[in-house]
């Protein structure tokens, strides 16, 4: 199993109750649910947040022998009827079938400070930084469903909000839209490109941007920088490895079977659409239930 999201931890649990011999390679047990704040939409569990179901995840898998190899990434796959599966920590080891589930990571704007500032004022999970942003002016970049959501609650906590959206209109739904319009304390510009972030003695202090349409160039003066931009599948070691499509997603079928045989993969880094925890599981606990069939009939 590699990644310990949602998906690795249902495949994990899934593999370990049919008997297989489970190791589980995860930089971080609990993937993305780390950075959510309140879960609302797991079904059968009203309300839950992103640390609670990280613990969950971890307390279940405790139940079963599943070997757990935290912090650590997987490099590189060797494919044949063995795979060899190389770690971060120089060491590797071999398998007759690999569950990928490595998940998806927060997509960079890709413009000058943007890098340099991580950390210092750019920040791509608002619900883990927010707090950091108390009182004072920040920007929201991507006019979507999780740039609006951000903006909303960012503005409980923050001075102002600007959400930056690249095209005419906003992607966002409309209730979301519209809530967002309602607050006296959230702006949306809209046909703008994000130029540059710019920083003084180490901090953000404005970022710079194009108005589209008059080719203006501004700068607004605040202090952080929301990138909600969507999401990039952690798939770069798979190349070569198994078919992805031009976005870096694992290219899978109903049973979560890869072009490889004996490589399966579920969740956010595959091709299934709606990236969603409940969905995740599924799609994890189908995973593994073709990977067993697959050692039954190999
Ligand atoms: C801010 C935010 C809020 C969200 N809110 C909700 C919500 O309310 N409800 C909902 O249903 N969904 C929500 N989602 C989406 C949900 O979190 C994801 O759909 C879900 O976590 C996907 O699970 P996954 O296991 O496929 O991947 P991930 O959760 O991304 O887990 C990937 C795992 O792979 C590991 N990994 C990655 N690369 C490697 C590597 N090379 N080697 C080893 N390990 C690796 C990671 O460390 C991690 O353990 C939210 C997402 C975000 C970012």
């Amino acid at each position: 199993m590699i990644g310990g999201g949602p998906a690795g931890v249902a495949a994990a649990i899934y593999a370990a109750r049919k008997g297989l011999k489970v190791t589980m390679v995860a930089d971080r047990i609990g993937g993305q649910v780390k950075d959510t704040l309140g879960i609302e939409n797991l079904i059968s569990v009203p309300k839950t947040t992103g640390p609670e179901l990280a613990g969950a995840l971890q307390q279940h898998m405790d139940d079963y022998t599943i070997t757990k190899r935290e912090h650590l990434r997987v490099d590189r796959i060797e494919k044949g009827a063995l795979k060899t599966v190389h770690l971060s920590s120089g060491e590797s080891f071999e398998t007759k079938t690999l569950i990928i589930a490595t998940g998806a990571k927060w997509r960079e704007l890709g413009v000058p400070g943007e890098q340099e500032n991580i950390g210092n004022g750019v920040a791509y999970c608002p619900h883990c930084d927010g707090p950091f942003f108390k009182g004072k002016d920040v920007a929201v970049i991507g006019g979507g469903n999780s740039g609006i959501e951000a903006a909303l609650d960012l503005a409980g906590i923050v001075k102002s909000v600007t959400v930056f959206e690249f095209l005419p209109e906003l992607k966002a739904d409309q209730v979301l839209v519209k809530q967002a319009e309602a607050r006296d304390n959230i702006t949306i510009l809209k046909n703008v490109a994000t130029r540059q972030i710019i920083a003084d003695n180490g901090k953000v202090t404005a970022i710079e941007y194009q108005d589209r349409e008059t080719e203006q160039v501004r700068t607004q003066d605040l202090a952080g920088v929301f990138v909600q931009i969507g999401l990039v599948p952690n798939s770069a070691f798979l190349k070569d490895v198994v078919e992805m499509t031009r976005f870096g997603e694992v290219v899978i079928n109903e049973k979560g079977e890869t072009s490889e045989p004996g490589i399966f993969a579920c969740g956010d880094v595959t091709t299934v659409p709606y990236k969603q925890i409940v969905i995740a599981m599924g799609e994890g606990a189908k995973a593994s239930l073709a990977a067993f069939e697959y050692l039954l009939k190999n």
